[in-house]
């Protein structure tokens, strides 16, 4: 067996890690993991025959077969997660750790295009934010970097303080709390707690929290904690945004799709590439955070104007006659009844919504998508189209929804019933994968 020193020495001969065989750069460190499916020692030898220059194992017989470039460890993740936690302490240029509900990825890229504005930023790519990705992040940070930005998922309790205890946030943001992985955190309150474990983890070490002071939960979740800590040893800094004052509030709305803000300070209108006024919070926490790292306001003005969304996140794109809001990347309750009131304030001739379910609610889903029904009856859509297994216990609301258990099943009747001069919002979970629509719209 290998010791987290002994495999870090090994670690800094590489090029980089990989997982997956499918990405192996030469004299890279392949790390075997196990998944549901497949084990990762299994493909050791190939990551080797591939160039890999060490393969870290936890299948004694695997690594009898290599001595030499195989690296026996007791359990791969652990040995990875330890092994990004190792190189994380040879750093000590600030990391931003960012979790929540909603918006992570936004905000995630929106900080870091800020930022990128003054340092060397380095931020998650993607979305690799669980305990697999966030080693991976950690790990493909280097002294090149002046500053790093995490996003760190999490679906149950505990999740939050493992990534923390790997990524030492010195700097943290939660984006909001709302419904989403409901199963996995028991509840709402779970989630909370959950989430909250980043704000445990920066104010137990005397960290800076940057805190939306709109949103009534976070603050409510950042006085709780304030009033249980007992120690004055360490004293977290923690920046509430926007201006408390709100004559000093020097960023304003103008208008929501595409997302227009006015800065007071410059005296100028700012027009992005991104919908929906839940996208104004996510620029609010990125114009913060530049602000505090001393990114002038042009410059972080500039950054957010050019910022332009890929992957089925809040893109609008133009198809013939008809404009399709794609946010078909993944939708939980709060997401989607954002996307729905964003998409019914909109002005456009005619509106049709294509919905695919929101997974993971456990047993509040009938509940769930019984509400999503309402929302959707009383936003009074032209036509409304919905895809899913539970989607149909949305039904009851809308009589008139044209209701399909598969997207199969979807796409054949949108094939036969071409719209156009139609304004569409594409939304559902990441299992439904909506974007399949868009060919034949
Ligand atoms: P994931 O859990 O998949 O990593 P995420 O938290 O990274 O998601 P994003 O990928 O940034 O979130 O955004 C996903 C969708 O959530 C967006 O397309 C939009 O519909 C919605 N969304 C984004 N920001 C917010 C927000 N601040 N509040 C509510 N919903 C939001
Ligand atoms: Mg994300």
């Amino acid at each position: 067996m290998v010791t987290t020193e002994q495999l870090y020495d090994k670690f800094l001969e590489c090029t980089g890690v990989s997982t997956d065989t499918r990405r192996i750069t030469p004299d890279c460190l392949f790390v075997a993991l196990k998944g549901d499916k497949f084990d990762g020692n299994q493909f050791a030898e190939q990551a080797l025959a591939q160039r890999a220059r060490y393969a870290l194992v936890d299948d004694p017989a695997v690594a009898e077969r290599d001595q030499e470039r195989c690296l026996l460890v007791a359990d791969g993740l652990t040995a990875l997660q330890d092994l990004a936690r190792h190189h994380r302490q040879t750093f000590n240029f600030p990391v931003i750790g960012l979790t929540g509900s909603n918006g992570k990825t936004t905000t995630k890229e929106l900080i870091a295009a800020v930022l990128s504005k003054k340092y060397r930023t380095y931020a998650t790519v993607g979305n690799l934010n669980n305990h697999i990705g966030v080693p991976l992040t950690l790990l493909s940070l280097n002294e090149q970097c002046e500053l790093a930005v995490v996003e760190m998922g999490a679906n149950h309790q505990k999740e939050i303080e493992l990534l923390c205890s790997i990524a030492q946030p010195t700097h943290g943001l939660i984006t909001n709390v709302g419904k989403a992985h409901l199963e996995g955190f028991g509840g709402i309150e779970g989630v909370r707690k959950g989430k909250g474990e980043l704000y445990d983890y920066l104010i137990q070490n005397g960290k800076t929290v940057f805190i939306n002071s709109r949103d009534k939960t976070l603050m409510a979740m950042y006085r709780e904690r304030l009033k249980d800590t007992r120690s004055e040893s360490t004293v977290a800094e923690v920046i509430f945004y926007p201006a408390a004052e709100a004559a000093d509030e020097p960023i304003e709305l103008l208008q929501e799709s595409p997302v227009v803000i006015y800065r007071d300070s410059t005296k100028q209108e700012v027009t992005t590439h991104l919908p929906g006024r839940y996208n104004f919070e996510n620029m609010l926490a990125a114009l913060a955070i530049g602000d505090y790292f001393g990114v002038s306001v042009e410059e972080a003005n500039r950054a957010i104007a050019d910022y332009n969304p890929t992957n089925n996140r809040s893109q609008v794109i133009t198809k013939g006659t008809n404009t399709v809001l794609l946010d078909a990347y993944n939708a939980n309750p709060s997401s989607m009844a954002a996307a729905i009131r964003q998409f019914a304030a909109t002005p456009a001739k005619r509106k049709v919504v294509i919905l695919g379910d929101m997974y993971e609610l456990g047993e509040e889903s009938e509940a769930e998508h019984a509400a999503l029904g309402k929302l959707i009856a009383d936003s009074k859509f032209d036509l409304v189209i919905l895809a899913g297994k539970d989607m149909h216990y949305a039904l009851g609301y809308l009589p008139k929804a044209y209701y399909f258990p598969d997207k199969f099943s979807l796409h054949n009747w949108i094939m036969d019933n071409p719209m156009t001069d139609t304004s569409f919002l594409i939304k559902g979970s990441r299992g439904m994968s909506l974007e399949t629509v868009l060919p034949f719209i």
